[in-house]
């Protein structure tokens, strides 16, 4: 942790070397600095200083001693001395206001540093320990101005062609949905339909860098009508010691303190032997409505669906939608005559919506033939159900459902988490368990589940939109081993994960899932990849629970916060 102001004293050979060289990121704060309101070099200055200081007091002490040897009163004293005493005083208040600030701030950061989300020791890297927010704030931002400028030169360059593409497309002579096929550049489309928007609004999206992006893969998968990519920074918090392997778990985020939380949650796990989880279940859910002339008719079919003489017949029919799907089950419900229809399939390595669909789909075109009358309203009736809090999720699971568990040691809870055992077991009671039934939730029995999940979501390609349901989380905490150990849990019932299909596949997203070990489809054992990410998944969260409600415990909270959170920049700045 870098301590604040040290760089205004500059004193060392290292710390010379640093204002001489400063890295990128402080080049800003190393440009303005409190010496340079001073007419000499700061250097210079201290060293005028402290010359004036020895040579004030020695004169000083000389004198003194000739007097008392003299026998003549100390409080007499000549020109020379007053200047003396002055020169001692000017001296001495300079040299404190640098060294002795300096010294103070340098205690005052090292305890802070002991309360840091930020610990290193259990083997996460130094590196990960962010800039302060001051430092933030002052930081150049190179990315940004190259992507501006490369916009520029690329916009400077628009061949001909393409400039009568994009007017064309202003025009609404050429839509601009068809640019990659006609064009057969994706990078090239991009780029005329981000000059027509910039055109078509006046408004400039230079900020929003356009190259540096492999448009071709996104292409009728991702993305539709892309005219850039947002920018997104990916902090690692770990190792994350679960079930005997060391996760350095990726969190795309822009809250300031997750990742540094979850990081301090991580170390206190690993320093109490780690994290164990177990998969329940897994299995993706679609269900389609259908409606029926009368409500005893969709009741008929209901018990044809239910009836476990018909499972293979319709799993037959529903398996052949992938070498990877597999039926599990159908669980109905009706609202008059109108049947919900609940397909729960395994889906191997992908989050399965595609797959679970195209099986529905199947069993549909199946049973029309027996049930001529069944109108099909829709393959998703809202009973599957997907992106929406629903208690059928919180309650059968949708997904992996996973619980992940841990005990913390009262060494642990106190040096890592600055808290106790009974303070966080009734701040659980009252928050997390109490607090949520009070507030009607639905599966949000937790203190920030979604802020791990979605992070992690977003930086290993996962449909952060899922981050719905996969967030139902209920956090447990107990005293054991006599009230001096924590025993914590997570129970996830519907983590909806793949290592395969949508965004997986992104370069940078691939990169992360790398990072887990869980890249790609798993060919020894089909599944197990989606499966280990989302123990993974439900291991963050448990380490983020352990931090987040260790910080409420012991009113760290809103201290954290403004550390890593608020930027100290001047906003009205920002403004246009
Ligand atoms: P989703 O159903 O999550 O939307 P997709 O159906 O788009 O995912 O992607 C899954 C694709 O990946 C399918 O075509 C499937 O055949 C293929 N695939 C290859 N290996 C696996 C695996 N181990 N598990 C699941 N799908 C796999």
């Amino acid at each position: 942790m870098e301590v604040r102001g040290r760089g205004v004293v500059g004193q060392g050979s290292a710390a010379a070397a640093r204002h001489r060289h400063p890295p990128p990121h402080r080049a800003a704060a190393a440009r303005v600095q409190a010496g340079d309101a001073l007419p000499l070099p700061l250097r210079h200055t201290n060293l005028i200083f402290s010359a004036l200081f020895a040579a004030s007091l020695a004169y000083l002490m000389r004198r003194w001693r000739e007097k008392i040897r003299s026998s003549t009163p100390l409080h007499v004293v000549g020109l020379a001395e007053m200047l003396a005493i002055f020169g001692l005083i000017a001296s001495l208040i300079y040299l404190l206001s640098f060294f002795g600030i300096a010294f103070v701030q340098s205690i005052v950061s090292s305890s802070d540093d002991d309360e840091d989300f930020l610990v290193g020791s259990s083997g996460a890297p130094a590196a990960a320990a962010p800039p302060s927010s001051r430092q933030q704030a002052q930081a150049p931002a190179p990315c940004a101005l190259l992507g501006s400028t490369a916009a520029a030169a690329a916009l400077e360059k628009m061949p001909e062609e393409d400039e009568e593409i994009v007017a064309s497309v202003v025009a609404g002579k050429i839509p601009s949905y068809v640019l990659e096929t006609r064009l057969g550049d994706c990078r090239r489309a991009a780029g005329i339909r981000r000059e027509a928007v910039r055109r078509i609004t006046g408004r400039d999206i230079d900020g929003l860098p356009l190259d540096g992006f492999d448009y071709a893969s996104i292409l009728g998968q991702c993305c539709e009508l892309p005219v850039g990519y947002v920018q997104l920074p990916v902090g690692i918090a770990g190792p994350l010691l679960l079930d005997g392997q060391r996760f350095y778990v990726p969190m795309a985020t822009t809250e300031g303190c997750l990742v540094a939380s979850t990081n301090r949650g991580c170390k206190a796990i690993a320093e109490s032997g780690g994290a164990t989880s177990v998969v329940l279940r897994d299995g993706m859910t679609r269900a389609p409505v259908a409606r029926f002339p009368t409500a005893r008719r969709a009741a008929e079919l209901k018990a044809f669906l239910e009836d476990p003489a018909n499972f293979d017949t319709l799993s037959m029919v529903f398996n052949r939608s992938s070498r990877f799907a597999r039926l599990q089950g159908v669980r109905c419900a009706m609202a008059g005559r109108n049947l919900y229809m609940r397909f729960s399939c395994s889906t191997g390595d992908a989050m399965g919506m595609n797959m679970v669909s195209k099986g529905v789909q199947n069993v549909l075109d199946f049973l029309q033939d027996d049930f001529p009358d069944m109108d099909v309203i829709s393959i998703s009736g809202n009973f599957c159900s997907d992106k929406k809090p629903a208690a059928v999720n919180w309650i059968e699971g949708r997904g992996k459902s996973v619980v992940c568990e841990a005990v913390i040691k009262e060494e642990v809870v106190k040096k890592v988490l600055k808290t106790n055992v009974q303070s966080l077991v009734e701040l659980n009671t009252i928050k997390n368990l109490a607090g949520s039934a009070i507030a009607g939730a639905l599966g949000g029995f937790n203190a920030h589940a979604s802020n791990i999940v979605t992070a992690i979501f977003i930086a290993t390609g996962q449909d952060p939109a899922q981050n719905v349901e996969s967030s139902h989380c209920i956090t447990m905490l107990e005293p054991i081993n006599d009230g001096k150990d924590l025993h914590i849990s997570v129970t996830m019932p519907s983590i909806e994960v793949g290592t395969v299909g949508g965004g997986t596949q992104l370069a940078s997203q691939s990169a992360c899932l790398d990072l887990l070990g869980v890249k790609g489809a798993n060919r020894d054992s089909p599944g197990s990849n989606a499966r280990l990410l989302a123990t993974v998944v439900a291991g963050g969260v448990l380490a983020g629970e352990l931090s987040l409600l260790s910080a409420l415990a012991a009113g760290q909270l809103v201290k954290s916060h403004m550390k890593y959170n608020r930027s100290s920049k001047d906003m009205s700045k920002a403004l246009p």
